[in-house]
């Protein structure tokens, strides 16, 4: 099974009015607001199904969301139509992204979507953040510390409303884990690039300057950086 299949599992990424959804939602709201205080042009990179693009609209900002997943962006255009929304929502490749150097104001990339890139891969899309954003623009970066998730993990932990943790295999170099997830219907087996947030925040500080960590609770963290 792929992200796609496991994205639809789960509605804290699939269905903006679930309360898994809304509480992610609650809980960075108040710190994008703090960071984009001046209003502008936001790309929400991997936007998903595109909750965060609905609610920076809401704001005043003004938004393009792009998703490599034809499903999410459907969903999100879904959404859109349904809202009367203005978003754009394009599927690209944050790793060649479709668009020309310095135009955002601002860059979000929420979700803990750096768990789908590769080292090389994370740094091409690192590259690509840095030479979209404008001269003063801001990449706003929210992910799960993998590795301190990954030591806590046990056999049997509940996700979701009906899915349990059945198996771990972490590969040699600890660079990736396949998790196994069971329900009492199926069995699904994800990839996960495991990333710490050390190892993100030296990565991002090839292409931008930190400007602040927050750590929303013991594993997930929202950094804002600056272009160099
Ligand atoms: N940012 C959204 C949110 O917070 O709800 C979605 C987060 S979800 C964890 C990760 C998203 O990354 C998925 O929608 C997936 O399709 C997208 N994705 C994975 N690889 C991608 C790539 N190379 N380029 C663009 N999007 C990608």
């Amino acid at each position: 099974m792929g992200f796609e299949e496991y994205y639809q599992a789960f509605r804290a990424y699939t269905d903006i009015y679930s309360k898994e959804y809304q509480k992610r939602i609650e809980e960075l709201e108040p710190y994008l607001l703090k960071f984009m205080e001046k209003k502008g042009k936001v790309l929400d990179l991997a936007c998903g199904v595109g909750g965060f693009s609905f609610l920076l609209e809401e704001y005043g900002f003004d938004i393009i969301g792009v998703d490599i997943s034809e499903k999410m962006i459907e969903k999100a255009r879904t959404y859109g139509n349904e809202k009367n929304s203005k978003v754009e929502f394009l599927i690209g490749n944050a790793m060649n992204l479709p668009f020309e150097d310095n135009i955002f104001d601002y860059v979000i990339f929420l979700g803990n979507t750096t768990t789908h890139f590769l080292p090389r891969e994370l740094n091409r899309v690192f590259k690509e953040v840095r030479r979209v954003l404008k001269k003063e623009g801001l990449f706003l970066i929210n992910f799960i510390d993998m590795r301190e998730l990954l030591s806590r993990i046990q056999m049997g932990t509940v996700i979701g409303e009906k899915y349990w943790i059945n198996k771990v295999v972490i590969d040699k170099e600890e660079k990736t884990a396949l998790i196994e997830y069971r329900s009492d219907e199926i069995t699904f087996r994800v990839r996960f690039v495991i990333w710490g947030s050390t190892t993100i925040d030296l990565l991002a500080r090839m292409y931008f300057t930190p400007i602040e960590t927050i750590k929303l609770d013991e594993l997930s963290y929202l950094n804002i950086y600056k272009k160099k």
